[in-house]
């Protein structure tokens, strides 16, 4: 097959395990980066152009869009579907997972597990919805934020109060969300593929963090998940409508909960922890579903 892996840098761990994984299993792979790419949208023959050329007889696309590219990585991604190429995750699913309220959203309405969460732009009643999440402490995640960035614990009423005056001044979308003291600054991440969790690794955070994000000095490590924790998993990435996913949760004292599905999840951490071959099993996957011509996203929300 003739994969195009779309990437800002082919230097990246995750872009170079792909384009590895797929030589050695055959394939032609290409690295392209989207923001170079234009789109010659007409309904005779649409096409995408890089470097001059046009990107003709592609059989599959990984898309690996960067947060702060979502607008303009998805539309190459949905050219790409309008010229009838497989695309390893959807270019609907790809947006719809970058709005963490409306992925909260979605995975409420299938009932899976999820840390009890409010959401406001500018409540004058910050008590109310402090109360929404059962008080302090509690978690504060500023909307926009990445890798742990904007996410505070806030221990008392007062300290709550405070944060979210000073995000509202700041003219900031919140989610509130309850504390889960429980999982002592771990979570987990669940790598899914089509309908199975590949590859799991625990995080857990620096000594005083409660954040476990490895960006925030976080360790990862190897770990078996329980079935629950699987099928909470899968059952996430299909509600987005995502067949690559990478799903973290918490372990509550009511079972997993859902903090957030990733459309990129990155590679490197999960493959050195689990010791599994995640960039090989992308793969797999793209030769199978591309032999069974499966497009189109289904998910209405
Ligand atoms: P980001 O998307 O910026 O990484 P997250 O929402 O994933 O933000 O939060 C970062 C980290 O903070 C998580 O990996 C987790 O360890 C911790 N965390 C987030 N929400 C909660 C919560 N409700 N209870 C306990 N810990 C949390």
């Amino acid at each position: 097959m003739k994969i195009a892996i779309l990437s800002q840098d082919a230097s990246l761990y995750s872009t170079r395990r792909l384009k590895e994984a797929g030589e050695a299993q055959g394939h032609e792979m290409r690295v392209i980066n989207y923001l170079r790419c234009y789109m010659n949208i007409t309904s005779h023959k649409p096409t995408v152009v890089y470097n001059g050329n046009e990107l003709e007889n592609f059989d599959a696309i990984i898309p690996r869009i960067g947060a702060s590219r979502t607008f303009y990585g998805t539309a190459v991604v949905r050219q790409f579907e309008v010229m009838g190429v497989f695309s390893a995750n959807e270019s609907q699913a790809i947006s719809r997972s970058r709005d963490k309220l409306r992925c909260l959203q979605i995975l409420a309405r299938e009932g899976i597990g999820l840390p009890v969460t409010g959401f406001a732009h500018a409540t004058q009643d910050i008590d109310g919805l402090i109360d929404t999440v059962g008080g302090a402490p509690l978690v504060i995640k500023l909307l926009e934020g990445t890798q742990g960035i904007g996410v505070v614990l806030a221990e008392t009423h007062q300290a709550a109060k405070s944060v979210i005056e000073a995000f509202r001044g700041l003219d900031a979308n919140i989610l509130v969300q309850e504390f889960i003291k429980e999982a002592k600054g771990a979570d987990i991440r669940a790598f899914v593929i089509g309908t199975k969790v590949v590859a799991s690794m625990k995080r857990q955070g620096a000594e005083g963090e409660f954040r476990s994000n490895l960006h925030r000095g976080g360790m990862a490590e190897k770990i078996k998940l329980t079935p629950e924790e699987r099928s909470t998993a899968v059952r996430a990435a299909k509600a987005m409508g995502l067949r690559i996913a990478g799903v973290d949760m918490l372990r509550s004292n009511h079972g997993p909960v859902v903090m957030e599905v990733n459309s990129s999840p990155g590679l490197e951490g999960i493959e050195k922890a689990s010791e599994v071959d995640v960039a090989g099993k992308m793969i797999d996957f793209l030769e199978k579903n591309v032999k069974l011509g499966k497009t189109g996203d289904r998910i209405q929300y």
